[in-house]
This record gives structure tokens, C-alpha cells and sequence, in this order.
């Protein structure tokens, strides 16, 4: 999961510092999607299957990249923002 660095306020130091957060890769999301309707198409040859496939995998990435997600911390003392 890609790192992204930004300066954001800091409630403990009361300053802005560097924050660090993991962000959601959306267009690697998209194109796993994609690659699993057509795989899925390719494989059954029913669409409606290939869209129930991906919206599955969609819903289920989607879920799991949701509630790995971290709030942005401070790289000075580590507390977390809200
Ligand atoms: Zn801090």
C-alpha cells in the first residue's frame, strides 16, 4: 500500500508536522476490477456473471482497503489524528 507524506497540524505538539498515512490505491482497485470482470467473462462467457464477479471483488477489496486504513500519525511523537 503506497505511503503518503503531509504536513498537518498536531493536537500534542500543537504545531504542523509531517503526518504519514497509508492511502488507497484507486486506480490499482479499478484496475483489478476490470481485470477480474474480463477474466470472469472470458471464463464463463455470461456477462452477468463477469459483472457479479467483479462487483463481489469490488465490494470485498473494497471492505478489506476500508478498514485496513490508518489514520494520518505524527512523525514527531506518533499520536494519531481523528
Ligand atoms: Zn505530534
Amino acid at each position: 500500500m503506497p505511503t503518503k507524506f503531509s504536513m498537518l497540524d498536531c493536537d500534542q505538539c500543537s504545531k504542523p508536522t509531517l503526518h504519514v498515512e497509508n492511502v488507497t490505491n484507486h486506480v490499482l482497485q479499478l484496475m483489478f476490477t476490470v481485470l477480474c470482470a474480463s477474466g470472469a467473462f472470458m471464463l464463463t462467457g455470461n456477462l452477468t456473471v463477469a459483472g457479479m464477479a467483479a462487483f463481489g471483488w469490488f465490494a470485498v477489496v473494497w471492505c478489506l482497503l476500508i478498514g485496513f486504513q490508518k489514520p494520518a500519525a505524527c512523525t514527531v511523537c506518533g499520536k494519531k489524528r481523528k
